[in-house]
């Protein structure tokens, strides 16, 4: 679909669009249409732009992964679809290798998102293997599979886009895990070790530019960041945000679209 440049929503209706081509391609699941719906309702609460205290759990996130023994970035359909080549550039800067880990998997599923990150300039991409597949004990059978070499040894899991239980098995397992997600109220940003409150299409590009800052930092300073986050006061701070956001809207002006 052509969307006229002039249209008020011309950004959200281009990611939109994304979203579905990848339906169309496979990339993107039927279920993963409805998650995306309900984050482009939350990044309406925050106003469609990246707030302060998200620039803070992204820089937390960033000094948490080059901290890590063994970071890896799990890849699912939409977050292929909407961002491979910045989460390609994410995975260079920070030299973490990207898994294609998806909640509804099936082997061909799992190649056509490969192939979408490879054609996004990735090189080693894991998951999918079967060589190196082990299990997740916890989970139902088709979300369980992950890589050995990947999620399954890593010490600090980064799953933008993940599901509660998911997350929650991962932190059994004695995982750090940093998740980003629009919903400061899902369980997946309640189990977190650091919730990003933020559109990945925001987050990620955002991601890499303080990724280039921070990957000359000293080993000191990145602890001090991550020993000064705490998840739950920064999830408070977003919902205080939005609050105060709804707040002002209520007792003021609602923010008018602009008539070309
Ligand atoms: P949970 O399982 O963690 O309790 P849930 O079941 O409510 O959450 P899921 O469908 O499992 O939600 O996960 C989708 C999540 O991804 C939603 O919370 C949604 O806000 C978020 N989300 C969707 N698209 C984006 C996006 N582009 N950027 C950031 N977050 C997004
Ligand atoms: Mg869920």
């Amino acid at each position: 679909m052509k969307i006229p440049n002039g249209h008020p929503r011309a950004e959200s209706l281009r990611v939109r669009e994304l979203i579905i081509e990848g339906m169309h391609q496979d990339i993107v699941a039927k279920a993963g249409l409805i998650a995306h719906g309900r984050g482009e309702a939350f990044d309406y609460l925050i106003g469609e732009k990246t707030p302060l205290f998200a620039i803070e759990q992204q820089t937390a996130a960033i000094a948490m992964i080059l901290l890590a023994k063994k970071a890896i970035i799990s890849v699912n359909g939409n977050i292929a679809s909407l961002c491979s080549e910045d989460l390609v550039k994410l995975a260079d800067i920070l030299s973490v290798n990207l898994e294609v880990n998806l909640f509804y998997r099936r082997e061909e599923r799992s190649a056509i998102v490969t192939k979408k990150l490879q054609e996004a300039g990735a090189k080693n991409i894991l998951g999918n293997d079967p060589e190196f597949y082990t299990t997740i004990e916890e989970l139902s059978h088709s979300r369980r599979v992950v890589d050995k070499r990947g999620i399954f040894s890593a010490d600090v899991i980064l799953v933008p886009l993940e599901d509660g239980d998911r997350t929650m098995a991962l932190r059994r397992m004695g995982k750090k895990v940093i998740t980003i997600d629009l919903n400061p109220l899902s369980r997946t940003s309640i189990w977190s070790n650091i919730t990003i409150v933020n559109n990945v299409i925001r987050a990620i590009p955002e991601m890499v530019s303080i990724a280039e800052k921070l990957k000359n930092e000293s080993k000191e300073v990145l602890i001090e960041i991550v020993e000064n986050f705490d998840n739950h006061k920064s999830l408070q701070e977003s919902l205080r945000y939005i609050s105060q956001r709804l707040n002002d809207l209520a007792e003021g002006e609602l923010e008018k679209p602009k008539v070309e």
